[in-house]
């Protein structure tokens, strides 16, 4: 019960690494607010983990439903004790390629989202006496991928976002953390592999560089949100903790 009766906010947490951590954060003792934009996913979600798990429908790149959405977890929880961004938006093409829309759309959701959430949620933050932040960013902030220069920036735009954010809000007692993680089986990375012609062959390139040489699981990016949500990081901020299989370093 590493957080217990704590009150904690989680985008992106119909699916995948968020959905994931808002369960073993609801293991650990906390309640938690589940906000997505996909509606049927975030219910089945939330079915899987109540009592002690709310559902609420938000899109962060508006910034209206975004306080809606917390404003709503606040009031039914009793306050905010924490947030995990995850929410994301992932696609791959050469730069050319690229159009502005794609570039535009990555950036709201994947930087943009986290503003809107962190300034929503930082009042709550400070009324409860402090609180965490944990971005979930990406090795791709921290050592660029070939044909993802939008998703590369959005990613290191977040790791800088929350660096910045974590001098102002430490005096408020607000710890603000980035996991980066390595490949991860989830619906985002089946989608992008659905693409590629020859899928063994694109598993092997993505592989090339880890020193750990497979995909990382949605319950280890969990854990490492749940060390940077607990006391256990107590004197941990401003960090990027990569869970990467030593991609980023390799
Ligand atoms: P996923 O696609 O399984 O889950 C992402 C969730 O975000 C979905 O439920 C989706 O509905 C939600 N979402 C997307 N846009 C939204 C919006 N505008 N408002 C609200 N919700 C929205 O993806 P995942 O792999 O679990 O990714 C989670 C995070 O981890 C993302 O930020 C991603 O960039 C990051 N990440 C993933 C990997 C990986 O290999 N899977 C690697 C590095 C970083």
């Amino acid at each position: 019960m590493r957080l217990d009766g704590r009150r904690i906010l989680i985008t992106g947490a119909a699916s995948g690494i968020g959905r994931a951590t808002a369960g073993l954060f609801r293991a650990e003792g906390a309640r938690v607010a589940l906000a997505d934009r996909d509606g049927d996913r975030l219910a089945a979600a939330v079915a899987e983990m109540a009592p002690g798990a709310i559902g609420l429908a938000c899109d962060v790149t508006d910034p209206g439903s975004v306080a809606a959405a917390v404003g709503a977890a606040a009031e039914r929880m009793g306050g905010l004790d924490g947030v995990v961004n995850s929410a994301g938006l992932c696609t791959f093409h050469s730069f050319e390629t690229t159009t502005a829309a794609e570039w535009s759309a990555m950036m709201a959701v994947n930087l943009t989202g986290p503003f809107h959430v962190c300034q929503a949620a930082v009042p709550h933050l400070k009324a409860a006496g402090g609180g965490t932040i944990v971005n979930i960013a990406s090795g791709a902030g921290l050592r660029p991928l070939a044909n993802a220069a939008a998703y590369c920036a959005t990613k290191a735009g977040l790791l800088m976002f929350g660096k910045a954010l974590a001098i102002d809000l430490a005096p408020a007692g607000i710890r603000v953390n980035a996991v980066c993680p390595g490949v991860v089986q989830t619906p985002m990375v089946e989608g992008l592999l659905a693409e590629e012609p020859d899928r063994a062959a694109a598993v092997e390139r993505i592989l090339d560089r880890y020193v750990i040489r497979r995909f990382g699981t949605v319950d280890e990016m969990a854990s490492a949100a749940l060390f940077l949500t607990s006391e256990e990081s107590s004197f941990v901020t401003g960090t990027a903790l990569a869970v990467d299989g030593g991609r980023s370093f390799h």
